[in-house]
């Protein structure tokens, strides 16, 4: 699958337009002054890119048709523009996903694009900008975080734990606001994004609780109890009997399932605080007993907040952890990686088994 020298391999789709994903071809970019060319090794995905492949968001480059898909890379610095000063060819990379909006807001203009205030930002295989299921591409140098070969198995991992790295500093800064340290954690979902949310809050000392709806001798069970956290499977034992005398400290909601929210809401405890990571579209009523929800979180100093996206120093964080998630827990980060697939059958990697976790997408196979 060599292309020709202009051309580069990659998945495209067509926003708007469900089915549209196909194996197509996109410009090769020239490396420009403070630029680097990026091989990109491996693509995660994420429900992220299977809404945009439903046609449900995604925005193409403007004037172009169609959009590149992906946005969880690995790559290597192949080419260093002139002026370039820290990387070097060979270098293992993790290319950011947003960039500042243009002009850039207050937040952006700091580095803050995770907290734009002008919603102008872009953001790589999502909303603007082509994304990283390409063969290659050309990126400013300053959009990516360098990374240690010894994660060049498990890389694309890091921008998802990205978003967990900046859900958990904003959780434990709120629950800091009260005088007791954080000692129980409770992360909903054992998918991609709440399991690197249970190594990271076990690395971080708390005591971590994951709920879910698989059974408890599913690998995923196993995988947590592995790492010395607490599974509960909910279809049995529902959450709130499961829950530790006390309640949480810090909660997780990493399942995008918004009428969980309340159910993990009931199980903080005092200065308990939740962190919400996922959206939902649609529409979904529930009868909440908002006056018991108003009471119980005065009476307790409890928080519920909102965390997307992240800055570069949540990429910084998230590449010194998985490398300490590969020191302490071993083959277990490797294994949150269920599927490689190649290039060519990108689709096999959106075809999800219930005990799949990570599908990660071989691009550099292809150029090779
Ligand atoms: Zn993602
Ligand atoms: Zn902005």
């Amino acid at each position: 699958m060599t292309s020709a020298s202009d051309q580069v391999s990659a998945i495209v789709i067509t926003p708007g337009q469900a089915g549209s994903a196909q194996l197509g071809t996109v410009a090769r970019e020239p490396v420009t002054a403070g630029s680097v060319r990026l091989a990109v090794e491996a693509v995660g995905v994420c429900g992220t890119d299977a809404e945009i492949c439903e046609g449900l968001y995604g925005q193409a480059p403007a004037g172009q048709p169609q959009l590149v898909l992906g946005h969880e890379a690995l790559a290597r610095v192949a080419e260093v523009g002139a002026g370039v000063q820290d990387l070097r060819a060979g270098q293992w990379v993790v290319p950011i996903v947003r960039r500042p909006c243009q002009p850039p807001c207050a937040a952006c203009s700091q580095g803050r694009w995770d907290e734009c205030l002008t919603g102008g930002y872009q953001e790589h295989g999502i909303k603007g900008l082509h994304g990283f299921m390409r063969q290659e591409l050309v990126v400013a140098a300053d959009a990516v975080v360098p990374l240690p070969e010894a994660l060049a198995d498990v890389g694309m991992l890091t921008e998802p734990l990205t978003i967990i790295e900046k859900a958990v500093e904003r959780g434990l800064a709120v629950h800091r606001l009260g005088s007791g340290e954080p000692r129980r954690a409770l992360v909903t979902g054992a998918g991609p994004v709440g399991l690197l949310g249970v190594l990271l809050l076990v690395c971080r000392g708390l005591d971590v609780y994951v709920v879910d709806r698989r059974p408890a001798d599913s690998p995923k069970a196993k995988l947590v109890e592995s790492v010395g956290a607490h599974y509960i499977d909910d279809s049995t034992t529902p959450l709130e009997q499961a829950a530790p005398r006390g309640g949480f400290d810090l909660a997780l909601e990493a399942t995008g399932y918004a009428p969980l929210l309340f159910r993990a809401l009931n199980t903080l405890g005092v200065n308990g605080v939740l962190v919400l990571t996922g959206v939902t579209g649609g529409h979904h009523a529930l009868d909440v007993d908002v006056n018991l929800m108003n009471t119980t979180m005065v009476l307790e100093n409890q928080a519920m907040i909102g965390s997307v996206n992240a800055a570069r120093r949540h990429y910084q964080q998230a590449v010194q952890d998985l490398s300490a998630f590969v020191t302490r827990f071993g083959p277990v980060v490797p294994a949150l990686i269920t599927e490689r697939v190649p290039l060519s059958k990108f689709g096999q990697a959106f075809n999800k088994a219930p005990d799949a976790i990570k599908s990660v997408v071989m691009v550099g196979e292809a150029s090779r």
